[in-house]
């Protein structure tokens, strides 16, 4: 067995894309430049993943519980309760989770805009988020906590609920806000305090002193709550159960954080990790080095920024966000050097043409000081098509990583 080494794994969201024309016909990774990614890629083997299977667009959570080596159809507690586990709310057994937007909606609930103008600051965040945290409805707590811009999440924690129930999210504007239906029986207690829940937020945040303020500066009042994916949390094997390592998640969004810690990783928060282009990537850095160091076997680090560029389909800014990403992960590899197992690859790819993500296989990059190098000289989707590692499923990824870390035991005598 290879001595033990420190596994990290830094994916970058929505990094696989497609030949862009604005960048002269080449994908953002090419375009951008990568001295530190290009170097490891040819002192390491390179290849292309199918997270799912090939064919399969991946959601982001879905795609991370691959990477860390589940199968979401034994394992998917549902989005709203991984969101919810990526906050501070108090979150057991038997409570429903959501995720939540405040929204712009007109007086009969019509929705006028999904995401309020996309532009709430935390200090209107906390504002709003006090008008429904600590409401009880029909004997059921409402917990919320605003995240960042228009989202949240939401518990809801009570005898007798069930997640069986339909979203109220039209999902498009000029539509009203739908009334929630239950899908089982039982679930219809959920479905009227949800459908209470959903009045109540609206008559609240409708009279709010900072939702007049927004409108006097010509933004949209974020008076009303969209709740989506439902879902009830079950106790998986964690990563220790699984494996025996200690792990760690260094990330920005709820989501990624609450999937991480689904699977038992710790997360270890960074000063001014926001999950935009503005993110500290030198404090993430810092901290990756200092998880190494402080004996953790596995690090996963999520950087959201390549996938904001690529759903507002702006190639420079995704360029931007690959070559901030590059220099963070230099200044790792610079700092650990053959401590570590290092792979850097994407849950998905969002193409900046399609702005949505697709079922293009993602770029993966493996190194670590000792390992035996392919003949790729560049970080790239089109490169890693030719490197050594070909073309495999997410679900191998881990192993791939562990192995070469020295924290898998041999197989047989
Ligand atoms: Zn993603």
């Amino acid at each position: 067995m290879d001595q033990k080494r420190t596994a990290i794994l830094v994916v970058l969201d929505g990094l696989g894309d497609r030949p862009v024309i604005e960048l002269g016909g080449l994908t953002p990774l090419q375009a951008a430049k990568t001295p530190n990614l290009d170097q490891l890629a040819a002192e390491g083997q390179t290849g292309l993943m199918y997270v799912i299977s090939p064919g399969v667009t991946p959601g982001s959570d879905v795609a991370h519980l691959f990477l860390f080596g589940y199968d979401p159809l034994t394992h998917y507690p549902g989005r709203g309760a991984l969101e919810v586990l990526g906050t501070e709310l108090p979150f057991k057994p038997g409570d429903i989770g959501f995720r939540a937007n405040f929204a712009t909606v007109d007086s009969d609930l019509t929705v006028t805009d999904r995401r309020a103008g996309r532009n709430i600051t935390p200090e209107e965040g906390r504002i709003l988020q006090k008008a429904i945290d600590g409401l009880v409805i029909d004997g059921i707590k409402v917990h919320f906590t605003h995240t960042v811009q228009h989202r949240g999440a939401l518990v809801l924690e009570g005898n007798g609920l069930s997640d069986k129930i339909t979203s109220v999210d039209p999902r498009e504007t000029g539509l009203k806000i739908l009334e929630s239906k239950p899908l089982e029986p039982k679930a219809k207690k959920t479905a009227k305090v949800v459908n209470k829940l959903v009045q109540i937020a609206h008559e609240r945040l409708r009279d709010l002193e900072v939702n007049k303020k927004r409108e006097k500066k010509g933004l949209l009042p974020a008076n009303a709550l969209l709740l989506r994916g439902p879902g009830q949390l079950d106790v998986v094997k964690t990563l220790k159960d699984l494996w025996g390592v200690k792990s760690a998640v260094i990330a920005g969004g709820a989501l990624y954080i609450g999937t991480a810690k689904y699977v038992g990783m710790e997360h270890v928060p960074v000063e001014g990790q926001t999950g935009t282009i503005d993110t500290n990537f030198d404090n993430i850095a810092e901290k990756a080095i200092e998880c190494v160091d402080s004996g953790y076997d596995f690090i996963f680090v999520h950087i959201k920024a390549t996938d904001n560029a690529s759903h507002d389909q702006d190639a420079k800014k995704k360029v931007l966000a690959i070559e901030r990403s590059d220099a963070m992960i230099g200044k790792i590899v610079d700092a650990l050097h053959e401590r570590v197992v290092l792979i850097v690859t994407a849950d998905h790819s969002t193409p900046i043409a399609v702005g949505e993500h697709t079922c293009d296989p993602v770029p993966v990059l493996l190194w670590s000081s000792f390992i035996r190098a392919d003949s790729v000289q560049a970080f790239s989707e089109l490169d890693a098509a030719k490197g050594a590692l070909h073309n495999f499923r997410g679900l191998s990824l881990l192993p791939l990583m562990f192995g070469y870390a020295g924290l898998l035991e041999k197989v047989g005598a």
